[in-house]
């Protein structure tokens, strides 16, 4: 260090320390211990800024170069700032969610370097050994900082490395940049050991807490913006912590019913003020438990055991949801469903944790809407064979193992096959066959239903445009199409893609679609039948009259064919009453210019009597099931 004074990075440091303190005591705070963590490691900052201070001015200044103050200074300040890298070594350590408590080999590699650093610190404070004081001013460092600065490395090195390991507590990106400002403080650390002119260390470890500030501590990354409870990303984070320290506790979820009608009805701000109260009620339902929102229109209250009697919270929750809730003039009665898990007894990580619970979720609101359900009382058999499902589909569409069968439509008019219904199919190494009528909501659910769709429609053309079957009897196929994938943006590139890649006409298609999956966006799907429909593709409604089909959405969309669910052409046959109202129903859609495709005819008796009543179409068994793609060609074949 030369001898005149400069303290311009020291000052900026302090600023830049001053406001990351400044925003941390102005917002709410984070309740978890690497919040604590990182104040301590804030305030150690400050104390070494002034150190670093104290210490220059001290060293520049004649007066007091020899003076017992400015080795104080020296030394504390060495004993702080190197110490500020084993507290962002732990800041890490607990960020990654993985306690090092149960693992030795970590805890001897952690204690190594810490005990290096004590013992020459130690030494320092007796021998102020870390820095050689130059006759007339200044002072040089010794090679012993080196090996303080080596071990310090070697901390930070090891935090990132840590975290890295456990990566699935944060993103990637957020460890690059937290590895970068650690890179940024070894350079500087480098540089400063060359550059003895000004103390610019201090300012480059101050940016880089800034940094870590930005991407881990800003409690506005953490509270929900308009309820102000933690969110979902920091209740993982909380929970895992408690789940690796193996402490126990309940979560209560609460998920709001029928929310998305409150949204309709009154408005999303109203909706959002609804949320912001009830929000607000459950900070109060326990004395200590912590608020999370889980999900859009549902929360989470984690309680730990001694502090809260649970079903007295329950009990209040209840009672709440009983009277409305008041904004302005308006008075709103919600209703929630409450759902009750604990760990360790349901699920031993958080994973599990999860899963049962989503999956509790989704089984109280088929049955037990607006009550309150353990996760105990569900059935977990059905649940693991849905995730078992789930994956097998997962599989099935990255390795491309799904298979297209094709059912024959007989032409009552022509007295041939006309066309041809395409059938998914699965088979799983493990579960066997699997039928779609298992696997196709479960796809729905999950989203994987786009892929899977795209997947049956690309085979579909390629199959058709292989066997030339324009030069067949079959006029067009009939493709399933799920609405989840017609509500989306690209449904009818996607179609027009692959149908131009196979060159296939748009008469030669027909889309058949029942409502089994939810419409969230019915002006979305509307565009799009509405553009396929323009290009020529004609459009089928599936399994009317099994109740996900009704009038509605015959006036609605425009429809080409109506095809009659299998239990209600079965039922025809079964009572007089059924059988009128088939009869009726046959002469209503002719009447409205459509026309009729029966399904499931089994027996010969049906297929007469519904070719009498005037079904233009007739699929079933009593053709032929859905057969492999070959056997379709040459069944084709023979009939042409
Ligand atoms: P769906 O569209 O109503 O298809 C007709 C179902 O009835 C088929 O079952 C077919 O094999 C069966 N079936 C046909 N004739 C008879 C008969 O005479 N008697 C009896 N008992 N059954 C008959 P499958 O193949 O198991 O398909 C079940 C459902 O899965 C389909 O019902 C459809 O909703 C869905 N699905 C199948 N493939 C796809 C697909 O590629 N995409 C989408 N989104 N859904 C599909
Ligand atoms: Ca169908
Ligand atoms: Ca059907």
């Amino acid at each position: 260090m030369g001898g005149s004074l400069d303290l311009h990075f020291d000052i900026a440091a302090m600023v830049i320390m001053v406001v990351i303190l400044g925003m941390l005591s102005g917002k709410k705070n984070i309740p978890i211990k690497r919040s604590y963590v990182f104040i301590v490691m804030c305030i150690v900052q400050v104390l070494v800024i002034v150190c670093s201070m104290g210490m220059q001015i001290c060293f520049t200044s004649d007066e007091y170069y020899s003076g017992s103050l400015s080795l104080i200074f020296a030394d504390l300040y060495y004993a702080l700032d190197f110490f500020t890298a084993f507290i962002f070594m732990y800041y890490m350590v607990l960020w990654s969610g993985r306690s090092i408590r149960t693992k030795r080999l970590t805890q001897v590699i952690l204690f190594i370097p810490l005990i290096v650093y004590a013992v020459m610190i130690a030494d320092n404070f007796i021998n102020h050994n870390l820095y050689k004081i130059l006759p007339g001013g200044g002072f040089v460092y010794s090679e012993r900082l080196e090996i303080l600065s080596g071990v310090a490395l070697y901390a930070m090195i090891f935090g990132i490395c840590y975290a890295i390991k456990y990566v699935e507590a944060m993103s990637y990106g957020k460890l690059t940049a937290i590895a970068l400002g650690c890179a940024g403080v070894v350079v500087g650390l480098l540089l400063q050991f060359h550059i003895n002119e000004s103390f610019f260390i201090n300012f480059v470890i101050a940016i880089s807490i800034l940094l870590l500030y930005e991407l881990a501590q800003n409690p506005l990354n953490i509270l929900d913006g308009n309820t102000q409870v933690m969110n979902r990303t920091i209740m993982d984070e909380m929970l895992g912590l408690d789940i690796e320290e193996e402490k126990r506790f309940e979560l209560i979820v609460l998920a709001m019913d029928d929310f998305k009608l409150i949204n309709k009805t009154y408005g999303i701000d109203m909706g959002d003020v609804m949320l912001r109260q009830v929000a607000d009620f459950l900070g109060t339902v326990s004395r200590r438990g912590k608020v999370f929102r889980y999900g859009s229109d549902q929360f989470a209250v984690q309680i730990k055991p001694g502090s809260d009697n649970l079903k007295d919270v329950l009990n209040n929750i209840t009672e709440r949801f009983r009277h409305p809730w008041i904004y302005e003039d308006n008075s709103i009665h919600l209703s929630a469903t409450t759902i009750c898990i604990s760990y360790p007894d349901d699920g031993s990580t958080l994973g599990s944790l999860i899963e049962v619970l989503d999956y509790t979720i989704l089984f109280a609101k088929k049955k037990n809407r607006g009550s309150v359900i353990y996760t105990k009382e569900v059935d977990l058999h059905a649940m693991r064979k849905e995730k078992a499902i789930e994956k097998a589909v997962e599989e099935a569409i990255q390795n491309d193992t799904l298979e297209v069968h094709y059912q024959p439509i007989y032409n009552t008019d022509k007295g041939c096959y006309t066309s041809a219904e395409a059938l998914v199919r699965m088979k799983d190494e493990k579960l066997g066959n699997i039928s779609p009528e298992i696997f196709i909501p479960i796809a729905e659910r999950t989203g994987k239903i786009v892929k899977l769709g795209t997947m049956v429609f690309e085979k579909v053309c390629k199959f058709m445009h292989e066997q030339n079957i324009a030069n067949s009897t079959i006029e067009y196929i009939e493709v399933n199409v799920s609405v989840v994938q017609c509500m989306r943006e690209d449904f009818v590139d996607t179609i027009l893609e692959i149908m131009d890649k196979y060159e296939i006409r748009p008469e030669q298609i027909n889309l058949e679609i029942t409502e089994t999956a939810e419409i969230s966006a019915l002006q979305i799907l509307q565009d799009n039948v509405e553009k396929l429909h323009a290009k020529g593709i004609t459009f089928s409604l599936d399994d009317y009259g099994s109740g996900y089909s009704t009038l509605g959405y015959i006036h609605q969309f425009p429809f080409h064919i109506i095809k009659l669910d299998k239990l209600m052409v079965w039922d025809a046959f079964e009572t007089e009453r059924a059988g009128t109202t088939l009869k009726y129903t046959v002469g209503m859609i002719k009447e409205l210019n459509m026309h009729i495709v029966a399904e499931g005819v089994e027996t010969e008796q049906q297929q007469k009597r519904l070719s009498t009543l005037g079904c233009d179409y007739l699929q079933g068994w009593y053709y032929s099931k859905a057969v492999p793609p070959e056997q379709f060609a040459s069944l084709i074949k023979k009939a042409s």
